[in-house]
């Protein structure tokens, strides 16, 4: 594991820290343990409530000085670690995929989704743009600012380990906040590792100690997080279940949360599809990162003209999978997060079958030689009824369901017809259809493309789905206002006091 060292990654890592500072850790120790091949890979010490509180009052102190900082000062800070990120990006892309599982081309791809969100928030450091507009009233002028709200809470899941943190923490700097980050339990090692990178920069800037805190624990630290009044945003990624929990707690308090959860993405398949992209798209967002992207393709509405034969395409491509340690770029598909993912796929296949599921490629846990960890299956493919109980679901494994459909009216219905709104794709070349699909009667998902599958979203356009989803926005365009609260201001430089609307008052 010669991606450890530069990493600055020990047996035992504290996992709390205020950014320039690691702190010294009291709460419960976490073991990391590497799906790949099951070996114990290092140890993060967690935080408790004190710790938690010590993180808290360095990034309020904190933020004090660095809303001050001018936003392209700030970007310049950004756009050094950006410069980090590309030095570190084969150790930290090796860690990602031997501590998550992806594979190694998906590790180097989510730094590389760091670097571009660096690039992104340095150029947005001189815009944060507001509007200006004409006043009713004479010599009067208005306008609003974007300022930044304080501290943002971000919760993150275990599937993209440190990119997701990025996406936030990149943008709410240069709005000028403070970040607390609780990752995932089960990826501490990615977030102690971007800690230290982050650190030498920070430190090399005189940035106020505290805008980058790190709080690694389970559940309840993300809890405390929720709760908290002194934390305006919380941005949190993971499950539905959690984003329920936490979107509660937030609005209890009347803070504001940032959601981005589960999804259950469709591809509509066309009879008048390029079936050799449709199939392509298909099986790379269906297998890719072992089905555990929050935008996997887990359903395909195929016309029935070509259904037959997209069936016994996929059935083509799925034998040509290689499933193993995905550092072996000879790999497609590496393992499940941990045993309970394998349990939850099982459990998934059950319910299927018993539900009148009939699988045309057949699922499995593997075991021998390669597959000790016992997190490896075998992608797989039912046809399903879209009214399938199992199918409304997101089960965080490579289960692709097919169904057939008639008209496009029929299949946009279906593919709608789930309580998630992620992500969703139309395979055409027709122009009626895809405008269709694209359009206010058409999917209502908060990503649609045509021609490309589900997954592998970039970082210019806004990233987040509807319902069940969530309804946050983050990464590209205008997500950055979700970090900034809006001042509307007026100035008046006339002589008189003239009220709005033409109220008249006299004293
Ligand atoms: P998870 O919900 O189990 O955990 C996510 C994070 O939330 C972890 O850090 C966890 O400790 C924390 N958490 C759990 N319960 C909490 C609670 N009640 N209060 C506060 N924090 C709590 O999710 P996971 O298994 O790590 O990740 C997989 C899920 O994440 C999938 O549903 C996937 O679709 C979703 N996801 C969504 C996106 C997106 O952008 N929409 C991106 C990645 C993953």
């Amino acid at each position: 594991m010669d991606f450890l060292a530069p990493l600055k990654i020990d047996e035992l890592n504290s996992g709390v820290s205020t950014g320039n500072t690691i702190l010294t850790a009291h709460g419960e120790r976490i073991a990391s343990h590497s799906p790949v091949d099951g070996k114990l890979i290092a140890t993060v010490q967690g935080g408790d409530k004190n710790d938690y509180e010590t993180v808290i009052a360095k990034a309020q102190a904190a933020f004090l000085e660095w809303r001050t900082w001018p936003a392209p000062k700030r970007g310049e800070v950004v756009r050094q670690i950006g410069e980090a990120l590309r030095t570190y990006k084969e150790p930290l892309g090796k860690l990602v995929s031997y501590e998550m599982g992806k594979s190694l081309q998906e590790g180097y791809g989510e730094v590389q989704e760091m670097i571009d969100i660096c690039d992104f928030a340095v150029g947005l450091s001189r815009q944060l743009y507001g509007l200006s507009m004409h006043s009713e009233r004479p010599s009067h002028r208005m306008y609003e600012q974007w300022h930044p709200l304080g501290i943002v809470g971000i919760i993150s899941a275990f599937n993209f380990p440190v990119a997701v943190w990025s996406w936030n923490a990149m943008l709410a700097w240069i709005c000028g906040n403070v970040c607390i980050w609780k990752p995932s339990e089960k990826t501490p090692l990615c977030a102690v590792a971007c800690h230290h990178i982050i650190a030498e920069v920070l430190k090399r800037n005189n940035v106020p100690d505290g805008i980058n805190g790190l709080v690694t624990g389970g559940r309840e630290v993300g809890e405390w997080l929720s709760a908290d009044a002194r934390i305006p945003l919380v941005s949190a990624t993971g499950s539905t279940r959690m984003g329920k929990a936490v979107g509660a707690t937030v609005g209890a308090r009347l803070g504001r949360a940032l959601l981005e959860l589960g999804g259950n993405n469709a591809i509509i398949i066309s009879k008048h599809a390029d079936l050799d992209i449709a199939i392509r798209g298909s099986v790379f967002g269906a297998v890719g990162t072992a089905g555990q992207r929050c935008t996997t393709t887990r359903r395909l509405i195929i016309h029935d003209e070509v259904y037959d034969s997209v069936k016994s395409k996929l059935v083509a491509a799925y034998q040509q999978l290689r499933i193993g340690n995905p550092l072996d770029e000879n790999n497609h598909v590496g393992p499940l997060i941990d045993k309970d993912a394998v349990i939850m796929y099982n459990k998934a296949l059950e319910a299927c079958k018993k539900e009148g599921g009939r699988f045309i490629v057949e699922g499995g846990v593997l075991d021998g030689d390669g597959y000790e960890s016992g997190c490896y299956v075998k992608p797989c493919i039912a046809e399903v009824e879209s009214h399938f109980k199992i199918v409304e679901q997101e089960t965080f494994a490579p289960i692709l369901y097919l169904m057939k459909y008639n008209t496009l009216d029929d299949a946009i219905a279906i593919q709608n017809g789930v309580p998630q709104g992620l992500s969703s794709s139309i395979m055409t070349l027709n122009l009626r259809e895809a405008e269709q699909f694209l359009s206010a009667n058409g999917s209502d998902c908060g990503i649609a493309n045509v021609n490309i599958g589900t997954s592998g979203a970039e970082i210019g356009g806004a990233f987040g789905g509807e319902k069940e989803t969530g309804g946050g926005r983050e990464s590209g365009s205008d997500a950055w206002k979700a970090y900034m609260r809006r001042q509307t201001n007026t100035i008046n430089y006339s002589t008189q006091l003239p009220l709005a609307q033409g109220i008249k008052f006299h004293v």
